[in-house]
């Protein structure tokens, strides 16, 4: 049975990249028809809101991307305390004193001899004594896990064979001198209890992996699989988390980006497959493979987006939307209607303009009076259908001897107002006898 989960941090609102990584985690599991848990990463109680957490859930919810469990790390601090208590008693953390600057110092110093960054371990070197000096200074201790200096080693779902070697990673701090946990040690611990099969997150995650392989074995667990992908940045190749508001899942809704649309484009970028429009998720989940992802990074192209929207559009059949566009205001929307003008719509918010056409008031375009006039006179009678415009054009060109876009244009300008638009022959039964007559008396 696959279970994966989403993490996300309630610091923030949602960006693309973030969807993505929901997404792919939740089609991976729906594929395999396995479960997806929303974790909400929430340990730093002065950067974690509500409000984000609130916005978090309600853009996976539009999105379509429905948890089977939620859990909240900062409901879970006794199971880190457990297993922080159990590493403590195998000797595998022990505590360091140095400050931040000391730190810096130390690193300064390493990298100015040319030498990796590593910490030195000095705090292993403390005797009884120093530690409680230290501690009677009111100096807590910050907790480091101490790696085994041996070859760490997985099959990556998407970097294939990934090699560490304990002996070049630094030893990580599992909980600061204030007394919280950094991430590190809580994901690995809900990873074990939520029984996760299989971690997909970023690739700036690979060297915490290496370090979480360490902490599921001294915990007596075996590691789950993993997949680390590339992580999508913007045209320019800069990270998505470092820019303005316009690459949030929720500024794109309010810009009019369908959520099938969104999934469509976000499941596939970056991947060997062809990145096409689908009507669910469920179609999305049934040929997913994540091992189709590619090493290259992934780039948000928003332009095939828009263009994905607007075939997403063009495909949805009228019960899918009528609600929508009834809230809209299409009072007077019907299946001909959605059917008319689906194929010229680049957002769902401009069927308004075509409902203004068909059934509101426009401001007609009449530029040589007579050829309309002629047109008029021609008109026919109803009942109307899709071969009355063919009727009707095929009249007026024998009144006037116009032809092509002659004879189309200065029509479609005095009927609709613009130059372009849905078809008319699909549009005059729609628009009707009355107004079209009364457009075309100016
Ligand atoms: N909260 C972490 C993040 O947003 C989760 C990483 C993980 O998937 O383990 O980066």
């Amino acid at each position: 049975m696959t279970i994966v989960r989403f993490a996300p941090s309630p610091t923030g609102h949602l960006h693309v990249g973030n969807a993505r990584m929901a997404l792919v985690n939740w089609l991976h599991a729906k594929s395999k028809g396995g479960t997806f848990i929303l974790r909400l990463d929430d340990t730093d109680a002065t950067r974690s809101t509500t409000e984000f957490a609130d916005s978090i859930e309600a853009d996976l919810r539009w999105l379509g991307l429905q948890w089977d469990a939620i859990e909240r790390q900062s409901e879970r601090m006794d199971n880190y305390r457990k297993a922080f208590d159990a590493l403590l008693e195998m000797g595998r953390v022990y505590p360091c004193y140095e400050t931040p600057e000391e730190l810096e110092y130390k690193r300064k110093r390493q990298l100015s001899r040319g030498k990796p960054p590593i910490y030195d371990r000095g705090a292993l070197d403390l005797g009884d004594d120093e530690r409680a000096a230290f501690d009677s200074e009111g100096r807590p201790p910050h907790w480091r896990f101490k790696l085994d200096h041996t070859s760490i080693d997985w099959t990556d779902l998407v970097r294939g064979d990934v090699h560490f070697d304990g002996v070049n990673l630094s030893d990580p701090v599992l909980v600061r001198g204030d007394g919280t946990y950094l991430y590190m040690l809580p994901s690995a611990v809900d990873d074990i209890d939520m029984g996760i099969t299989d971690v997909i997150r970023g690739e700036d995650h690979v060297a915490n992996t290496a370090v979480q392989m360490q902490i599921f074995a001294a915990l007596g667990a075996a590691a789950p699989t993993f997949a680390h992908t590339p992580l999508l940045t913007g045209m320019d190749g800069k990270g998505l988390s470092k820019r303005l508001g316009s690459l949030t899942v929720s500024s794109m809704r309010e810009d009019g980006i369908e959520a099938m649309a969104m999934n469509s484009y976000l499941a596939h970028v970056g991947t060997s497959d062809d990145v096409d429009v689908r009507p669910d998720l469920g179609e999305l989940a049934s040929d997913f493979d994540i091992s189709h992802t590619g090493r290259g990074t992934p780039k948000f192209d928003a332009e095939r987006l828009h263009a994905l929207n607007a075939q997403t559009l063009h495909a949805m059949d009228f019960n899918t939307v009528s609600a929508r566009i009834a809230d809209l205001g299409a009072e007077f929307a019907d299946d001909a209607f959605w059917q008319a003008v689906r194929p010229n719509l680049e957002r769902l918010s401009d069927v308004m303009v075509w409902h203004d056409v068909c059934f509101g008031s426009v401001d007609p375009v009449i530029e040589i009076a007579d050829f309309i006039a002629a047109a008029t006179e021609v008109l026919p009678p109803e009942p109307w259908d899709e071969g009355t415009w063919k009727t009707w054009t095929g009249d007026v060109k024998e009144a006037t001897g116009a032809k092509g876009k002659e004879l189309f244009k200065p029509l479609r300008l005095a009927i609709t107002g613009l130059d372009h638009g849905p078809e008319l022959k699909a549009l005059l039964p729609i628009i009707g006898r009355e107004r079209i007559l009364k457009r075309l008396n100016g």
